[in-house]
């Protein structure tokens, strides 16, 4: 059954890491109900054959050096849309709510008095630490999870809190970090990381093609340089990432479920 959407309103939908199957059913209900929908780049080729053949489907997809909207034409596109009473989905890949530039776009909508709500998706971090066999927290060893983007605006240094970010407590997921894999590793053994602190590089995580490598923080930018293509990828970072875990989390899982 189809999820009404209310003619005016929009939609702002996590598409998921890329694997079609990793939707929400939510996710699915509302490209189906959707009389146009904008998608971002990152959203996979699986789910864009979801759409039904009469929904209007506008690119606005935003990937580094490539031809896109500016973030200013797309909140416009879509308070257009919604003014002219269509049915709003706006697709992001991951979860709409991370590093997805959701709160411009809901902020522009609010402004119109444009109705909008969210429906999550599952974030790059969860796909890849899926697909490495990894659980991103460890008991007693890696007690927070720290969601962290090594973007940087084009001539600017990346301004991250490095002595924060080296907490061995921690698993860090670097989003955007493949350009910058070399002042993220540099930065955190000089804020006092173990140089040999494990490292998962995971690109395009849930898809065919889907490479996994297990590194050290300080082999990062080598790991990234050479193992990378030009799909997206995660840095996963900490001692949760530790090759030989498998077993120790098996053990884990049936402590939590006795
Ligand atoms: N909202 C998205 C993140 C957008 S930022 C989410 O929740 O996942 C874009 C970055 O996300 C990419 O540069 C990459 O670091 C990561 N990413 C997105 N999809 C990915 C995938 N399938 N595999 C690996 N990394 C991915």
């Amino acid at each position: 059954m189809n999820l009404p959407i209310v003619p005016g309103t929009v939609w702002l939908v996590g598409a998921g890491p890329g694997d079609p199957d990793l939707l929400t059913r939510k996710a699915e209900k509302l490209i189906c109900a959707a009389s146009i929908i904008f998608y971002d780049a990152l959203v996979g080729c699986g789910v864009l054959d979801l759409i039904p053949s009469h929904v209007k489907r506008v690119p606005v997809g935003k990937r580094s050096g490539r031809h896109s909207k500016d973030q200013r034409s797309i909140n416009q596109m879509l308070v257009d849309a919604a003014k002219s009473g269509e049915r709003v989905v706006r697709l992001k890949g991951g979860d709409p709510a991370i590093f997805g530039r959701a709160s411009e776009e809901m902020d522009e909508l609010a402004a119109h008095d444009i109705v909008f709500q969210i429906c999550p998706g599952i974030t790059a971090a969860s796909a890849a630490a899926a697909s490495a066999n990894k659980s991103l927290t460890l008991r007693g060893l890696a007690r927070k999870l720290i969601f962290v983007t090594a973007h940087a605006k084009s001539g600017e240094p990346l301004d991250l809190d490095w002595q924060s970010l080296a907490d061995p407590g921690a698993t860090l997921a670097v989003y955007m970090g493949k350009s910058s894999a070399e002042t993220v590793s540099k930065s955190l053994i000089a804020a006092g990381m173990a140089k040999g602190t494990p490292a998962v590089l995971v690109e395009n995580a849930s898809l065919e093609n889907e490479r996994i490598f297990h590194s050290r923080i300080d082999l990062l930018p080598l790991a990234a340089k050479t193992a990378l293509g030009n799909g997206p990828a995660i840095m996963l970072i900490g001692s949760a990432m530790e090759r030989d875990q498998g077993r120790l989390l098996m053990g884990e899982r049936e402590v939590t479920e006795v």
